[in-house]
């Protein structure tokens, strides 16, 4: 780093606005990536204070306070306890929002207590006048011992101020707010003389806390300073109230509000959102808009996507010179890539919804609505974030179980969420919908739509009752307590849904899209190269049919019996046998097999395996070339019956291992995601075979 980098760290409360104080300075120089040895996010930016100054910005979880109940909050005090921590920070910067000012200014008074230069930013300036909020900030500057920048990041005031503090940080008091040995006189004394060269409240933060720093006195103040846990509790109260009668009394004097100018807009609005109906009608009858919206809108773009990698593929077929690179090219690489940006329409638009949602502060009432729900199951009301979540990804989503503090809960979250119908999902049933579902309308909905709709309400309740079995059969005990914050009703910032929404496709492309590629690549291997008989298919088909054929006739025949005689093609014959019951040939079979590393590999495969085996035009789209696929009798192989067995095989089959995987981690065991691969595939298979045996 160079010298004229700056450390900054960015702390603060949730939904002060934090994100948006982030965006504003750091515009699309951002970087997430991960803490070492836990999932929790770490987001970087790199800010541009002048011409010679930079200013690295981590922006740490969102907390309350320094005694940490959770991972997220266990990364903000192991980064400002670690001098030696490569991101210490230079400065820290407390962003706060003026309607919450006497909440927040709790965690600034502790950070400010571990006598890092801190500087106060404090958010929302934009509603003071509307809730009668008025503030006097030098004498708010003088009381809490530091500088204040009052910004609004929505309308883009003050960021400049931030920036010049930033650079300025040298001149910011280092000051404690609390004098920490008042919390218990007896006790620091005793500290303060065992540890003569060490921050009185960093060692009460070590105490009370289980973090891993200061390793040389650890065995020290654990022999001769750990109290009982009840009473190192009771000393953290002490700690609270203190700092609550020192906010209070600053606050008495530098703020005024107008209580009449207190709307109660709001408090309307929350008792027709939480109501005990309504709110669950309205939160139903918004999921109904989004997945409408889902599927009416992506799907313009999804087409054109759809038929210009055809047209792409066909192209290079026809210029390029014929050989197998070419093939690779067309039949492998661009389908491939195809399978790839195909997606991108769906996850953006599920993405825009999701962060609208959360942005606006609705999600947090649906929280609210759904843990007398949840509770039943044994989920936690935060369960509602990784299950909306999962319907974009299960990876993001388990990991955001974090901020569930029950372990148990948290574990049936993290079992039940790959139910959740993701966005991998949605092509393979986008694909099948189309072709099974005749496209009506019903009561003015489309009826693809609503068949849409019911596969992602089925996967919810099996996701419920699953949680309802697990309840019942794990055996643990752990305490549980919910809170959960109303945030104000805000218009979402486009700046903040945009980079969110930017964010997650680019993470979806770059970690998903791999392994699509590679796959396509494979399977385009294995379906252009075979046994004996694919090499000598053109004599072998000129042999068996002595009257002469027409060109294309014969080049249909030569087509399908390469497929047949292809790697893939025996693959697939070989667990033919298992599959059949369910209504499955083996062109499905290997698509199904090939889904198990993912299942947004399901397209891509039958889109390779029709590129490769294609009896039709060459810029026929894949859905029309399925669409047409007929068995030897005659009949179509995407009927009613196998297109219903698909759907329900893949609504509930584990396929995907990076899901595995990210599940592995978060348990720290082999043990679950084990059970959730022989369980779920288990299940998808039952399902999928009484659907068909009754169905056909
Ligand atoms: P975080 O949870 O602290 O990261 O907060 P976010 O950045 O996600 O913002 C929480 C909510 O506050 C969002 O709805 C933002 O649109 C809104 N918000 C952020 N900054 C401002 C501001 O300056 N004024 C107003 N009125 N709203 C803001």
């Amino acid at each position: 780093m160079t010298p004229n980098t700056i450390k900054v760290a960015l702390i603060g409360n949730p939904n002060v606005g934090k994100t948006s104080v982030f965006n504003q300075l750091t515009g699309l120089n951002q970087q997430v990536g991960n803490y070492p040895g836990i999932t929790v996010d770490k987001k970087t930016g790199i800010c541009k204070i002048n011409q010679i100054t930079r200013a690295k910005i981590i922006d740490l979880p969102g907390t309350y306070s320094l005694n940490a109940n959770s991972i997220d909050e266990n990364v903000v005090i192991e980064l400002l306890l670690n001098k030696n921590d490569e991101d210490f920070p230079d400065v820290a910067v407390v962003v706060t929002e003026v309607e919450n000012l006497k909440r927040n200014l709790l965690l600034f008074t502790q950070i400010k207590d571990l006598e890092i230069p801190t500087l106060l930013v404090i958010n929302m300036s934009d509603r003071m006048k509307q809730k009668g909020i008025e503030l006097d900030i030098p004498l708010l500057e003088k009381a809490l011992k530091t500088k204040i920048a009052l910004i609004s990041s929505r309308k883009n005031i003050g960021i400049d101020k931030i920036k010049e503090l930033i650079l300025n940080y040298k001149s910011l008091s280092k000051e404690a707010c609390l004098n920490a040995s008042s919390i218990d006189e007896e006790y620091f004394n005793r500290l303060r003389k065992a540890f003569p060269n060490q921050l009185l409240y960093k060692l009460w933060l070590v105490i009370t806390q289980d973090v891993n720093f200061l390793n040389l006195e650890r065995n020290e103040i654990e022999n001769n300073f750990t109290r009982s846990h009840t009473e190192l509790k009771k000393l953290q109260q002490k700690e609270t109230i203190k700092r609550y009668q020192f906010i209070n009394d600053t606050l008495k004097v530098t703020q005024k509000i107008d209580k009449s100018k207190a709307t109660d807009f709001q408090s309307k609005l929350d008792n027709i959102l939480t109501h005990k109906v309504f709110g669950y009608l309205i939160f139903f009858g918004i999921l109904l808009l989004i997945f409408q919206s889902i599927f009416d809108w992506s799907s313009i773009p999804m087409d054109f996507i759809d038929t210009s990698f055809s047209k792409f593929s066909a192209y290079t077929k026809e210029n390029l010179p014929s050989g197998k690179f070419t093939d690779l090219l067309s039949d492998g690489i661009i389908p491939g890539i195809g399978g790839i940006v195909i997606f991108i329409p769906q996850i953006a638009f599920l993405f825009l919804f999701i962060s609208v949602l959360e942005e606006s502060g609705y999600m947090s009432r649906v929280v609210f609505l759904m843990d007398k729900i949840m509770r039943r199951f044994g989920l936690s009301g935060k369960s509602i974030v990784p299950l909306i979540s999962g319907t974009a990804c299960a990876i993001p989503a388990i990991m955001s179980a974090r901020n569930i503090e029950n372990w148990k809960e948290r574990l049936i979250t993290i079992l039940i969420t790959p139910f959740i119908t993701c966005s991998a999902r949605l092509p393979v049933y986008a694909i099948l919908i189309s072709l099974i579902i005749p496209e009506k309308r019903f009561l003015g909905f489309s009826l693809q739509g609503l068949t849409l709709m019911a596969l992602y309400l089925m996967a919810f309740f099996v996701a419920i009752g699953s949680a309802y079995i697990l309840n019942k059969l794990l055996k643990l005990k752990c305490k549980s307590y919910f809170v959960v914050e109303m945030p104000s009703y805000k218009v979402p910032m486009f700046k903040n849904v945009a980079l969110n929404v930017l964010e997650k496709t680019k993470a979806f492309v770059t970690g998903a899209g791999k392994i699509i590629l590679a796959i396509s690549i494979v399977l385009w291997f294995l379906g252009s190269h075979g046994s004996a008989n694919f090499d000598n298919a053109e004599k072998i088909i000129a042999e068996k049919h002595e009257k002469p054929l027409t060109e294309e006739m014969r080049q249909n025949k030569i087509n399908a019996y390469k497929l047949e005689n292809s790697y893939i093609g025996m693959m697939g014959k070989t667990i033919e046998p298992v599959i059949k019951p369910l209504g499955y040939d083996w062109k499905i079979g290997i698509a199904v097999v090939s889904s198990f590393a993912a299942r947004e590999v399901f397209v891509g495969t039958l889109a390779t395996i029709y590129s490769v085996g294609s009896q039709s035009e060459e810029e026929a789209t894949i859905k029309m070339k399925m669409a047409e696929d007929i068995d030897e009798n005659g009949n179509k192989i995407f009927n009613f019956a196998t297109g219903i067995s698909l759907l329900l095989f893949y609504a509930f089959a584990m396929q995907c291992v990076s899901t595995l995987a990210i599940v592995k981690k978060e348990t720290n065991s082999w043990k679950w995601p084990l059970i959730q691969l022989v369980f779920m595939s288990g299940f998808a298979y039952v399902v999928a075979l009484i659907a068909y045996q009754t169905l056909k």
